[in-house]
């Protein structure tokens, strides 16, 4: 059997004997002579038991008045009446429950009734065994056998009441039974204890006073138990306020709790975010550190490193001069024109890899830096003689011209190196930076690759600052004139033109020659005004001079044009503008261009010259041999004529001797079917060799040195033949030398 279904069968037992017990009662009731009394005690247990009842403050005790009420009734009508009570008042307090809500089922109702009476005789017979066994009959009528009887009874409604309770608990809850024995023992003992005394105090009043005395006893009771229900009442609103205002304020500091640990948290939460800002900002002053400190490009050191860097050696060798440094500055060589011809993109990845070679190269104390554009810079420490700088210099000047492939293209590098070391009189990095930078220009026009600083050279660039200084005033200042060297056709001895070379004449150096200025007059960038005003008064000039005579209108004038100008896009629109003013017709006008800058950037070469070439002038190809050409390009270059390196001329002997490149030359020209034309002609033996090999014209001072345009002018009108005279054995003499040389015989 299930425990539900044992506790339904006990329900229906209980209801069943009980309910027996209340009809034995009610079969009673003929029997009793029904008085005022009975019908007052019945009427107090249906109407007025169930509402009265007294709920002591701050605990669970009730002190009820439906055993008052059973006892009082046990004590004046005996046993059944009060089985017949108890059913009944428990009935109506069930009633009186389920109108308030508390209590739902009739069955309920029934079983409470039921169980009641059940204890209530199950008490009757306890009493009657307890009495039964001891023989005696108490007299309920003196105190003393009161008190008995109403202790009995009570203790046996405690007992039986409890001990079922406590029962019934345990089946249904399966908790312990003596421990819910006890639990409820205290709270049923004084219900069942204070139900008798009162019970007790109300029979004798009955029994020992008159109806006055109960009349006034019973009012005064009745307002001792209106005013402590009131006051009780008002304890308890007093107590549950107060439990109120308790829980309002528990309630008040958990919202309060509540709140602060939110605002604990979002504390927590922005001290989180500032934690995080604090290391955003950490990492950004670190980043903006190191970007004020290094170059972006390369992640070198930048100037400013480098020269707080500077700084410190500087002063640290001035304390003591055996700790010694040397400041290499290092030039990368035309990194203009890789910009120009590949782009800015791969010149910057050419500056990236450069930089790594750089930091390949030299030991971890040693520092390098970018300090802007194509210009980098490396201090070289724990190295102690200039002679193991420069040594280290060239090594890195040595691996930088390795060539490395990029984006598809072969690139070839190769950087000039000034070195400059430390030395007490410096004192701000900007003086051996400045001196480092002189050496490196000394190697650049040198061509040397590296150059260690000296004190001459410091007198020489000054010399050349104040040169630049000078020669941007030279021009207006008319101190800028043109030398005109004759150009001979081999063949006849006639003139078939000029050279233009320029002169400047300054008003403290003198005469100063191109060889010294040119190169200044490039780097400056004044070459271009220069030579458009070149243009100008070649132009003009030989305009002129073609006009004198007819023998003169097929006169030419050779241009030198920089490499600079060449790169400049202007250069065609300079050109026809000199041709437009001066009315030469452009064939008339060779413009000369160095076989090194031509081949520097030949595919640009190619576009500018083809461009040049559509305006009718001719073009020539000067210094030849001096520069490497690339034959493929050579072949595509629109030049008319070839010019032949003075050096190859000077070089050949009176009899013919070294003239194996010189004979390669002039057959390569005439290969390419371009006209040949010798310069630095200074003895009657290279112009034999020269005219022998087949070179259609010549210059040089054996023909004619490069004169002032009056001066050439007048030789102009003097000269008809400008060949040297010479004898014909001579000419056959130096024929058997050539023959001895095995050269080709005509
Ligand atoms: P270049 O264009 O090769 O000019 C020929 C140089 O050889 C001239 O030197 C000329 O005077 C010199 N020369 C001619 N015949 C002889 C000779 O028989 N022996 C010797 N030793 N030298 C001879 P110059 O005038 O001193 O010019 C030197 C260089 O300066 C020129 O070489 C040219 O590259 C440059 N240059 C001269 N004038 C100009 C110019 O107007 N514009 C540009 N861009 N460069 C110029
Ligand atoms: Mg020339
Ligand atoms: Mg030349």
């Amino acid at each position: 059997m299930t425990r539900v279904n044992f506790l339904n069968y006990l329900k229906a037992i209980i209801t069943l004997t009980g309910s027996v017990s209340f009809l034995y009662a009610l079969a009673q009731l003929p029997n009793l002579a029904l008085s005022w009394s009975f019908l007052f005690v019945l009427i107090f247990a249906v109407a007025l038991a169930p509402k009265m009842s007294l709920q002591f403050p701050r605990s669970n005790l009730t002190l009820s008045f439906s055993d008052s009420v059973v006892f009082l009734t046990f004590l004046i009508y005996g046993g059944e009446m009060a089985v017949l009570i108890a059913f009944v008042e428990t009935f109506a307090t069930c009633v009186y429950l389920k109108r308030r809500g508390i209590l739902a089922s009739h069955w309920i109702i029934l079983f409470n009734s039921s169980l009641a009476s059940l204890l209530t005789t199950i008490t009757y017979v306890v009493l009657l065994l307890c009495f039964s066994s001891i023989s005696t009959n108490f007299d309920i009528y003196s105190t003393r056998g009161l008190i008995i009887v109403l202790g009995t009874l009570a203790l046996s409604q405690f007992f039986v009441s409890s001990i079922f309770a406590a029962f019934y608990q345990k089946i249904k809850d399966q908790d312990k039974f003596f421990e819910t024995w006890k639990r409820q023992c205290l709270s049923a003992s004084l219900t069942q204890f204070t139900g008798a005394g009162l019970a007790g105090v109300i029979f004798k009043l009955i029994n020992y006073a008159d109806i006055v005395l109960v009349t006034i006893a019973f009012l005064i009771l009745s307002i001792a138990y209106f005013n402590y229900r009131k006051m009780i009442g008002e304890i308890n609103s007093a107590f549950s306020q107060a439990e109120r205002a308790e829980q309002e304020k528990a309630e008040a500091e958990r919202e309060k709790r509540i709140e602060v640990e939110k605002y604990a948290a979002k504390l927590s939460d922005s001290l989180k975010k500032e934690e995080t800002a604090n290391e955003a900002l950490r990492k950004s002053q670190k980043a903006f550190k190191h970007a004020a400190l290094h170059d972006s490009l390369t992640n070198l050191a930048n100037r400013q490193q480098f020269s707080e860097l500077l700084f410190n050696l500087i002063n640290g060798y001035k304390n003591n001069p055996d700790i010694c440094f040397h400041v290499l500055f290092l030039d990368i060589r035309r990194f203009k024109n890789i910009n120009d011809s590949l782009g800015h993109t791969i010149g910057d990845k050419i500056l990236t890899i450069v930089a790594k070679r750089f930091l390949r190269m030299v030991q971890k104390t040693d520092t390098v830096a970018r300090l802007g554009g194509d210009e980098f810079a490396i201090i070289l420490r724990d190295i102690s003689t200039v002679g193991k700088a420069l040594k280290v210099a060239r090594r890195i000047h040595q691996s930088i011209a390795q060539p490395f492939s990029l984006s598809g293209n072969r690139i070839f590098i190769s950087v000039n190196i000034g070195v400059a070391p430390c030395d007490l009189e410096y004192n701000t990095p900007e003086d051996i930076l400045r001196d480092a930078d002189i050496a490196m220009h000394y190697a650049k026009e040198k061509g040397i690759g590296v150059a260690v600083f000296t004190k001459e050279l410091r007198v020489r660039f000054l010399e050349r600052v104040r040169l630049e200084s000078d020669l941007r005033h030279a021009l207006e200042r008319s101190q800028l004139s043109m030398h005109y060297q004759p150009l001979i056709s081999l063949n006849e001895g006639k003139i078939i033109g000029f050279e233009a070379l320029l002169r400047w004449h300054h008003p403290e150096l003198g005469m100063i020659s191109p060889a010294k200025f040119i190169p200044i007059a490039e780097d400056s960038g004044l070459i271009v005004p220069i030579t458009i005003w070149i243009l100008q008064e070649t132009c003009e000039q030989l305009a002129k001079w073609r006009k004198i005579a007819p023998e003169f209108q097929n006169l030419i004038v050779s241009v030198n044009i920089s490499g600079k100008h060449l790169s400049n896009d202007e250069l065609v629109d300079d050109v026809e503008q000199a041709l437009e003013h001066s009315g030469l017709p452009p064939e008339a006008l060779k413009l000369e261009i160095t076989e090194s800058v031509a081949m520097e950037n030949a595919e640009h070469t190619i576009d500018i010259l083809t461009r040049l070439k559509q305006t009718g002038v001719q073009l020539s190809i000067d210094d030849f041999g001096t520069g490497y050409s690339s034959l493929n390009y050579l072949h595509r270059l629109p030049f008319d004529t070839l010019k032949i390196d003075r050096s190859f001329v000077y070089s050949v002997g009176e009899n013919g001797e070294n003239s194996e490149i010189l004979q390669t030359i002039v057959s390569l020209a005439k290969n390419l079917k371009m006209k040949i034309i010798a310069e630095g002609i200074e003895t009657e033996g290279q112009l034999s060799l020269l005219q022998y090999l087949g070179c259609d014209y010549g210059q040089g001072y054996l023909l004619a040195k490069p004169q002032p345009k009056e001066e050439a002018e007048q030789m102009l009108f003097q000269k008809s033949h400008w060949l040297p005279h010479y004898e014909p054995e001579d000419f056959d003499s130096r024929n058997k030398g050539l023959a001895e040389n095995n050269l080709p015989v005509f």
